[in-house]
């Protein structure tokens, strides 16, 4: 299971919720998540009202 990141609006939101600190960010916007630190939690998912963060099985 992984995250992709499609048309991230900068929000800011996952990266406040992400408890592990695990979303990488080029300026303000999310491009990639750091798999050594993220716990697949899935609350940047819930929390990405943008639909930019997918969940792939
Ligand atoms: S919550 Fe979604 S839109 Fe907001 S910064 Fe994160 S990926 Fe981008
Ligand atoms: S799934 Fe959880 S630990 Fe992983 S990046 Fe999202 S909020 Fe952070």
């Amino acid at each position: 299971m992984y995250i992709a990141i499609m048309g991230c609006k900068a929000c800011g939101a996952c990266r406040d919720v992400c408890e592990r600190d695990a979303i990488i960010f080029e300026g303000e916007r999310a491009v990639k998540i750091d798999y050594e630190k993220c716990n697949l939690c899935m609350k940047c998912v819930e929390v990405c009202t943008n639909g930019a963060l997918i969940c792939i099985d």
